[in-house]
């Protein structure tokens, strides 16, 4: 049950309605800063069944409450506000939204440890602040190569020891939320996963920031109220990712949605990146996708990078060079400055008067 309560009631009228969802057994939790929205939840399921049974009218006749309405009305958690800031999602050296951007690279799946190492040493020297890396590979085909699931986790975990880059990585079964969440520092939702709530919700839950890629086929309102479920644990370090979607034409792997990452960044509050790796689906078409996600306001990226591609078990032809990864580094410092953006820099780039403390 949602509550819209007046401004003016007085702290004893409002200590009323409080009192009163207490004995219903219902857990009050405020939705807006102006605490006008009180939504109300069963404390367990035995409270869920009496609830059916609340007469609305107990708590529409107190002073305190100007209307009871369905909770569908409640404006969402990633619904943006005129008087709200951009959330920024900070990691490390990472910083997304509130007009600072990010880049994330690395190869699709962690392979080996010499080669991970290797790959991550690359993107950061040319300008990423993040490594990506799947230990749990989503594959269409069962028979495809899966990742290497835990192992792969120690690899990424001495990647980061190697290079101070903090971890993204898929995760795709609820149970694995704990172990991968134990050496990742941002948790991926997949595009096969978007609308597996029981793992959002888990992730959710994790603490850690969550990246939740836009669904193969997914409209922009799916897409955020997946993010919905994770906000609604209480975590708002959400970080969403425009990944293309499935079209007619196979000249890209997908159709990367720039319309959608404007229409993103005008609905919500949260950062948007977009992925022209998985929509390019080659690695010469990479760099004007990610060309075109900044200029729609993008707030980051997250590219496939890869020393070695032909050794690549998933998404080899897609994987850029580190050289190609630094020129779509340098034009993204152009692109974001065009609207007064800036991008994160790995510490050991910056200026030394620049470091911690003082970001840029
Ligand atoms: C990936 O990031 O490697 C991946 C599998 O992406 P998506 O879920 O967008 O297909
Ligand atoms: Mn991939």
């Amino acid at each position: 049950m949602l509550l819209r309560l007046r401004r003016d009631a007085s702290t004893l009228a409002f200590d009323r309605v409080l009192q009163l969802a207490s004995e219903l057994g219902l857990v009050p939790r405020f939705l807006d800063e102006d605490r006008t929205l009180l939504q109300l939840d069963p404390a367990s399921d035995a409270d869920a069944s009496r609830q059916r049974f609340a007469d609305r009218s107990l708590f529409e006749d107190l002073e305190a409450v100007r209307a009871v309405l369905e909770s569908a009305d409640a404006p969402e958690r990633s619904q943006r506000r005129a008087d709200c800031a951009e959330t920024t999602v900070r990691v490390g050296d990472a910083v997304f939204g509130g007009g600072r951007a990010a880049l994330i690279a690395g190869p699709c799946s962690v392979e080996s440890e010499q080669r991970v190492v290797e790959i991550a040493r690359a993107v950061r020297d040319a300008g990423a602040t993040l490594l990506r890396g799947g230990a749990f590979k989503p594959r269409t085909s069962p028979y495809s190569f899966q990742g290497l699931g835990l192992p792969g986790l120690e690899l990424l975990a001495a990647a980061r020891e190697a290079t101070g880059l903090g971890i993204v990585t898929e995760v795709l079964d609820p149970r694995d939320v704990e172990p991968v969440a134990a050496v990742a520092d941002v948790l991926q939702i997949g595009s096969r996963s978007m609308s597996n709530t029981a793992l959002l919700i888990e992730a959710g839950r994790s603490g850690k920031p969550v990246l939740v890629k836009r669904g193969l086929a997914a409209k922009g309102r799916e897409l955020l109220l997946a993010a919905e479920y994770v906000l609604d644990q209480g975590n708002d370090q959400v970080i969403l990712c425009e990944r293309g979607v499935r079209g007619f034409d196979s000249v890209t792997r997908n159709v990367l949605d720039v319309g959608a990452i404007a229409w993103l960044k005008r609905e919500t509050h949260l950062p948007v990146i977009a992925d022209p790796s998985h929509a390019a689906g080659s690695a010469e078409l990479v760099p004007p996708l990610a060309r075109a996600g900044l200029a729609a306001g993008a707030d980051g990226l997250i590219v496939e990078v890869h020393t070695a591609p032909h050794e690549l078990r998933s998404d080899a032809e897609q994987a850029v060079s580190p050289a190609t990864f630094a020129e779509i580094a340098r034009e993204a410092q152009r692109i974001l400055a065009i609207d007064g953006r800036t991008l994160a820099q790995p510490e050991c780039q910056r200026p030394k008067d620049n470091r911690e403390g003082q970001r840029v």
